[in-house]
Parts: C-alpha cells; structure tokens; sequence
C-alpha cells in the first residue's frame, strides 16, 4: 500500500520547530497587548461571496487561488451554498464586525489574530496552500478616530518594535498612499490610458492585468517591463488634498517616532479593498525566503465595511506571514538552539518506576520541565537519552530512594554529586 503524505502545499509543524513558533506567537500576543489588542478568532471557511465582495473578484486571490466547493443541502429546507476555506482574515473580521455590530459601541475596535489561511498557491520556499498569518485589524465609526493618521503611523510603529523584539535584522518598510475612493477612479482612468498604447509590449501576465486590474501591473516584477512600469503615472499625483495631507501625517508620526521607511510609488498591493495607507515589510536577500521577501503587508481599508453591507468604519490593518517570519529567523539566526528541559529522571530498576513518578509530578509541580526514562535502560542508555534533551540527570537507584536522595549529574559542567531529595528543587532551578 502507497503511504498518505500531507498534501502538497501543505505541512506538518513538528517540534522542536514549534519551539520558534510558540515564541513569535507568545511575542505577539504580549506586543498587541501592551497596545490594547484584544484576539478575534473568527472559522475558517465563510460564505464564498464574502471573499468576492470584500477582497474582489478580478484579484488573483479570488480569481484562481480559493478553495471553493459547492456545500450540498442537507434538508429539502435548506439551500445548497457555494464555501470558501478563508484565505486572509480581514474580510472574515469586518464581517464579525458588523454581525456583531460592534461599530455600536461607538468605540474603537482593536482586533488581533492568529490562524491558518488558504491559498491554491504554486508550493515554493516561503508560499505554501496553508499558511498562517497574524494579523491586526483598527476599525470604528469615525467619530472613535478610526481614520486619523495617527492609527496607520502607531501600527506601523508597533510592527517596527515587534519585529525589533523578535530579533528581525534589516526589516525594511515600504508604505505609499493609494488614495481615496474618489482618488482610485481618477488615477484607474490615467493608468488604463497610459497603458493602452504600451501594453501590446509587456508580457503575458501584464497584458491580461492592464484589462483586468491595471493597478496589479505596477506590481509586477517582470524584468523586461521594468522601463514601460516605471514611465506610468504615479498615484501620487492623483491624491486629492485630503489623501495628501492624510499621508504627511502619517509619514511626520513616523519621522517623530523614528520609524525608517521608504516610500515607494509602485506598492499597491493585490487586494482590491486598500485605501490610502499601504505598506510593506521586507526582508534582505538571504534571509532564508528565496524570491518571497515581503514579511508582511497591509494597509488600510476605509470602505470594506460598506462593500459588505455594514456602516461606514474606515480602518486599518495587515497580516503577517508568520511561516516567513519563522523561516528569516531561523535563516538570521543560524544554528538553532533548543531549550533543553531541566531534568532527565533514570529509574534504576522497574521497582524504582514509581518513585520516579513521584518525583517528576513534584519537580513539575515546582515549575520544572522534567522527563523520565525508564528501569528497564541500562545506565549508558539513559545517559545517552539525558544528555540529548535535558541539562541534568537525576539516577533514582534502590539506595538513593531509602536514603531520601538522588544522585545528579550535570551535563554542563560534568559534575556528579549526591544530594539529598529537598536540595534538588533548588539544584534545578539553578
Ligand atoms: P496578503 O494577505 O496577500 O496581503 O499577505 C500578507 C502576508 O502573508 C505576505 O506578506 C506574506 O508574508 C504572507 N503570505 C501570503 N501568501 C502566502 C503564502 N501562500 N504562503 C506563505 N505566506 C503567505
């Protein structure tokens, strides 16, 4: 019989991996607590309508990446309805906020997440078809200064600082403003002109994005449309007074805060909900992404809840790709190196079983990670096992468990020494 492997695009985590991924999670949470965040888990699969109103029908997303079935009626009373396994997390949230009309609160809405999101993506280094994202979501009615620029510069300063504490190297951040509701048709009409003429030069994949979603070709990296890309007007002229002094703001905060970013015309992101503020985190080469080197992006998005039926709430967000973020600090920071648990018990013996058990549930107790062989290994079989996985040995042999002690051996040093069972604890946490 063939043996079942996880499907392609997608992967088991195992430990001591998770290891890392506990760590950058635990940050995260800590970070956007100390920011007033407070965690939304919203499913995993929405009504497939959702996705096409909120992140657009003519993005690659929802154009050729979601897993979509049809999901059959189960009673003759039920309607069969067309599912979606999410793949981002912002329209599953402004959904959530409005269901649960939070924008009633009259109060600003600070929502984090954590959770896997699905992309029939090409499987390569840094892209998979399950991937986790953490993410941020600020949004309110506008009186709860949803739309203040002061929003985008603190989640800008707060993801410098975050990435900062997870020990990233060399982030670099890229924001631009792609303008209002009002800006976007201006500049879409500038750019379909500008594109006419030149397009029938470009390659395949831009010719079909300079009909479908001209904004996508500015995105684009193809080598040999570089030149004819950077020739196309810039959305900047095309922002209104509002939007221009909308985007100073923000970048004055960040001068204030000393947030380094540069600001790059060209970032207009592939989801079509984006207004005003974008942005991206970026990676230097051989930070163990290969091609993909955005960390993360967002940006923010003033008319979402009105595209998906709620009240007007402007806000802002973004998603980390928390299995990029793992794969540049495992790069960043070359050999790994695994916590080892405090203390590895060898039993002397099957009659020495129970106390070890004993011992453990105490040591555990008092907070220490512990692992217990068996009485059945010889010595060298359970010095081998300590020593992989433990900084201490703790021999629990017939004379010992009469006499109230146990012999410990420390790997670090080398040392063996007899103490009594009460001294231990205080050994351990040493
Ligand atoms: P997006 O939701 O497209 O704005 O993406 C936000 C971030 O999620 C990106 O910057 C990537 O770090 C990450 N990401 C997006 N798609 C994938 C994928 N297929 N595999 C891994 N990470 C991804």
């Amino acid at each position: 019989m063939s043996s079942l492997k996880a499907v392609r695009g997608t992967r088991d985590l195992l430990p001591p991996d998770t290891q890392l991924w506990n760590r950058v999670e635990a940050t995260a949470r800590a970070v956007f607590a100390r920011y007033g965040f407070g965690e939304i888990r919203t499913p995993i699969f929405e009504v497939t309508e959702l996705f096409a109103r909120g992140v657009g029908e003519e993005t690659d997303i929802v154009s050729k990446e979601m897993f979509t079935w049809e999901d059959r009626a189960r009673a003759a009373s039920e309607k069969a309805q067309s599912l979606t396994l999410r793949p981002e997390n912002t329209a599953g949230v402004v959904r959530a906020y409005i269901e649960h009309k939070l924008g009633d609160t009259g109060q600003l809405q600070k929502l984090f997440y954590i959770g896997p999101q699905f992309r029939r993506e090409r499987p390569q280094r840094g892209r998979y078809r399950q991937f986790w994202q953490i993410g941020c979501e600020v949004l309110g009615p506008q009186s709860s200064g949803a739309e203040s620029p002061i929003r985008d510069a603190e989640i800008l300063e707060m993801l410098a600082s975050l990435l900062d504490e997870l020990g990233v190297k060399g982030w670099r951040l890229e924001v631009n403003s792609v303008g209002s509701a009002t800006d976007r048709p201006r500049y879409l009409a500038a750019l379909r002109e500008a594109l006419a003429p030149v397009k029938d030069r470009m390659c395949e994949d831009n010719r079909r994005r300079a009909e479908t979603n001209p904004l996508r070709v500015l995105d684009s990296k193809a080598p040999e449309d570089q030149d004819l890309i950077n020739a196309l007007p810039k959305i900047a002229d095309y922002l209104d007074e509002a939007s221009r002094d909308h985007f100073a703001q923000v970048l004055a905060a960040l001068d204030a805060c000393g947030v380094a970013y540069h600001v790059n015309p060209r970032l207009v992101r592939g989801l079509d909900y984006y207004t005003r503020t974008t942005f991206e985190f970026t990676v230097p080469d051989g930070s163990g992404l290969g091609t993909q080197n955005a960390l993360l992006g967002g940006g923010r998005y003033d008319g979402l809840s009105e595209m998906l039926g709620g009240p007007r709430a402007p806000g802002i967000g973004f998603a980390i790709g928390e299995d990029r973020l793992i794969l540049t600090l495992e790069a960043q920071a070359g050999e790994a190196t695994v916590a080892k648990l405090d203390a590895y018990i060898a039993p002397m013996g099957l009659g020495q079983n129970a106390a070890a058990l004993v011992l453990a549930r105490d040591l555990r107790r008092a907070g220490l990670s512990v692992e217990i062989g068996d009485g059945s290994f010889r010595l060298k079989k359970s010095f081998d096992a300590a020593d992989k996985i433990a900084r201490h040995m703790v021999i629990l042999g017939e004379d010992e468990i009469t006499s109230n002690s146990a012999t410990i051996k420390t790997f670090a040093t080398g040392q063996q020494q007899k103490v009594a069972i009460a001294d231990l604890q205080k050994i351990l946490h040493s």
